[in-house]
């Protein structure tokens, strides 16, 4: 089994400062401390590794050596998970990362279910692609709660006179929430308590608009390749217009999905 990627500098040691429920599968984890200065702006909705510590223990970070990151023995070694800055207040100093709390056990599900204030937490990155293409005149978004972080950041960061379509899975009606967005773009919640049940066919049943498209689509991996099929070679998207990542896939860890998560995303899809 490969490990999740591990970061290739040292990571920040930051704590957290609040942990509140939003929904019932959504959870909010404030972060802040001393090693949180010179976190860069602007950073809401890039990727960044959370480094977790194995349940029942305290967080062992790696430090740097000669030849790059000196990692503690496997039982301490940290958990690795990617996660995105749901939003960094630099003025502040607060960083929140919004958590799925998912039936599954998993250690970061776990993990900020049950982080207490003060907790250890080790953060690695920014990192990752543009999330939308501002010269495009139409924005599809499409995800699920995983991807509902960048989603966010991508509805808040849009011109005020953007239109579009944000479809956005949930797995019960009570995740539904209040999102800052343009009036333009038209969101719809779609709840499946089975992930990437709806969300490739309300993409397909979306009338093509005539203008440029700038996707961005996130979320479980089989809702995410056919969306991804769909648009690029279907719609003919050009890559410059794409942010499509597969973010999870159901049944696999992080660790067990990490290569094939990596060869669909060097994957050349060409249109026909
Ligand atoms: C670039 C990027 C950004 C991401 N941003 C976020 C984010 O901001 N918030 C967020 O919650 N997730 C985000 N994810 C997804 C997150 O990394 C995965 O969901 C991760 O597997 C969670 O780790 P875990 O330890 O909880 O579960 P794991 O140990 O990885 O998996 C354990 C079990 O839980 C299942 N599982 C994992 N995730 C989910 C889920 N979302 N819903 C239902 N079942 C699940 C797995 O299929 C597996 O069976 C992002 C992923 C990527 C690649």
């Amino acid at each position: 089994m490969s490990q999740a990627s591990p970061p290739k500098q040292a990571p920040r040691k930051l704590q957290v400062l609040q942990n509140v429920q939003l929904t019932p599968h959504l959870q909010r984890l404030t972060l802040g401390g001393p090693e949180l200065q010179g976190f860069p702006v602007p950073s809401n909705g890039a990727h960044i590794k959370l480094l977790l510590p194995q349940q029942g223990q305290a967080l062992t970070l790696p430090t740097v050596g000669p030849k790059g990151l000196i990692w503690p023995p496997a039982q301490d070694r940290p958990v690795v998970r990617t996660y995105t800055v749901r939003q960094f207040d630099a003025e502040q100093q607060k960083l929140i990362v919004d958590f799925v709390i998912h039936d599954e056990y998993g250690p970061a599900s776990y993990w900020a279910q049950h982080a207490q204030i003060g907790d250890d937490v080790g953060l690695a990155g920014p990192s990752g692609p543009a999330r939308f293409n501002p010269n495009a005149d139409y924005f599809l978004l499409a995800g699920d709660l995983s991807a509902l972080p960048a989603l966010s950041t991508v509805l808040e960061d849009l011109p005020e006179h953007a239109i579009g379509t944000a479809l956005i899975e949930i797995p019960s009606a009570a995740d539904q929430h209040n999102l800052q967005h343009p009036a333009g773009i038209n969101i719809v919640w779609l709840v499946s308590a089975t992930p990437s049940a709806l969300l490739p066919q309300a993409v397909l049943d979306l009338p093509w608009p005539e203008e440029s498209v700038s996707a961005t689509v996130a979320g479980e991996t089989e809702a995410v390749v056919q969306i991804r099929k769909y648009l690029r070679i279907n719609k003919k998207l050009n890559v410059s217009h794409c942010y499509i990542v597969p973010y999870w896939k159901y049944q696999h860890s992080e660790e067990a999905y990490h290569d094939e998560r990596h060869r669909i995303m060097d994957e050349v899809l060409t249109p026909t």
